[in-house]
């Protein structure tokens, strides 16, 4: 076994430096703890950016692995599998739509989303071959690959790596006025997240939600959430879209779909909107595979079985309500929805997140200024005393 030590040398020397991650290297896992080489343990709520509203390795889906991994781990889309049978007739009940995609990383999910947009234009719509726009949100993240690089605003994600995809138009988060600007009648699609996380925990302005897809309804235009990191309980309700009572045309999904222990996304829609992929138009070689299916099968079944969900909004009111109590001159705000919580700071979060780290807290920074909270959907009322108590801890002795 290496050690600490040694591991962050081996980073240092032979990792690419795509991160910044604080120097814990977490050897074991089990609910929302997570435990360091030292046997240290430290509360985590950063949840893997939110991959883990089950917690880490949850009985349950673990059980699942295992099973699937004793009989058949990937077949690869050349022939099927039970485990991706069962999970696409799951996962298109319980998000209500007709058809399941399934891909491997939440930044797949939004590609074929957009290519299942843009097919939809040309093909139903009648807009004009390669003409066809996508909206997008300023402060979006959508993920990292080129095209979602070329959808971003942040200057720091797209430097020098041009020349970029074409076809995107970006407006003003939480502006129905923007939107209803935006619209022509090449406009295919509106791909928004519900809530933004990347960007800070930044919620829309009430009736956002509804009055954008209302609007794309109609103009005739696509309405595609992003619920790959405020899905699957998140927020407080199954999709964040649901605080509004919005169904998007298509749900774009990540993350948590893997239980906490595979990367599985998918992309969710009726009909006339996923019959436009036929045999070799999409795909790829891991989507769907039998072991990743297994897990989110799993994991689906636990969000409802102990109704992760209501937990999350429940727990996200009493977090709150002590959070806001903390006052500090360094504190402009505490927002949020469900767990995933953002204290906005007047300075740089990054100090505080190493204090948090030292006392035993993991969260880390987003945006530089706001202080990311989003533990486990599973935590306890006294983990999140615990939490509270070292978040005290931390600014009172700033
Ligand atoms: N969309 C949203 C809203 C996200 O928060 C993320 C990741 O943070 C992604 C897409 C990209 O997912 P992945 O990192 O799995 O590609």
């Amino acid at each position: 076994m290496a050690t600490t030590e040694q591991v962050l040398q081996m980073m240092e020397r032979y990792s690419a430096s795509n991160y910044l991650p604080l120097p814990i290297v977490i050897e074991r896992a089990e609910g929302v703890w997570v435990e360091d080489a030292s046997g240290r343990r430290y509360l985590d709520m950063l949840s893997a950016y939110s991959a883990l509203n089950h917690g880490h390795r949850h009985p349950k889906i673990i059980q699942a692995l295992k099973e699937q991994a004793d009989k058949v781990t990937i077949v690869s889309r050349a022939f099927h599998s039970e485990a991706l049978g069962r999970f696409v007739q799951k996962l298109a009940k319980f998000t209500g739509k007709d058809r399941i995609l399934t891909m491997n990383t939440g930044a797949e999910a939004v590609e074929t989303a957009l290519k299942m947009a843009r097919r939809w234009a040309y093909r139903v719509k009648g807009v004009e071959e390669d003409k066809a726009e996508i909206i997008v949100c300023d402060g979006n993240f959508h993920g990292r690959t080129l095209t979602m690089t070329s959808l971003t605003g942040e200057t720091a994600y797209k430097q020098d790596f041009g020349p970029f995809t074409p076809g995107f138009k970006r407006i003003p988060y939480g502006n129905l006025e923007a939107l209803h600007a935006a619209i022509t009648q090449d406009t295919a699609a509106f791909l928004v997240e519900p809530l933004q996380g990347e960007a800070g925990i930044i919620i829309p302005p009430e009736g956002y939600l509804s009055g954008a897809s209302e609007l794309c309804r109609e103009q005739g235009v696509l309405f595609m959430a992003d619920e790959i990191q405020t899905g699957f309980g998140r927020t407080g309700q199954t999709f964040a879209c649901d605080w509004e009572k919005v169904v998007p045309d298509v749900y774009i999904l990540g993350k948590a779909l893997g239980g906490g222990v595979l990367p599985i996304s998918a992309v969710a829609a009726n009909e006339e909107l996923m019959n436009v992929f036929e045999p070799g138009s999409h795909g790829s070689t891991f989507g769907g595979n039998p072991l990743a299916c297994a897990v989110a099968l799993a994991a689906l079944e636990v969000l409802e079985e102990e109704r992760l969900a209501e937990k999350s909004l429940t727990l996200g009111r009493y977090f709150m309500k002590k959070l806001t109590s903390i006052k500090h001159p360094d504190i402009a705000s505490v927002r949020g929805r469900g767990l995933l919580i953002g204290i906005q700071l007047t300075v740089p979060a990054r100090p505080y997140c190493e204090a948090l780290a030292r006392i035993g807290l993991l969260c880390k920074e987003t945006h530089e200024t706001t202080i990311r909270l989003a533990p486990p959907l599973v935590i306890t009322e006294a983990e999140l005393d615990f939490a509270i108590s070292r978040i005290e801890e931390v600014f009172a002795g700033q």
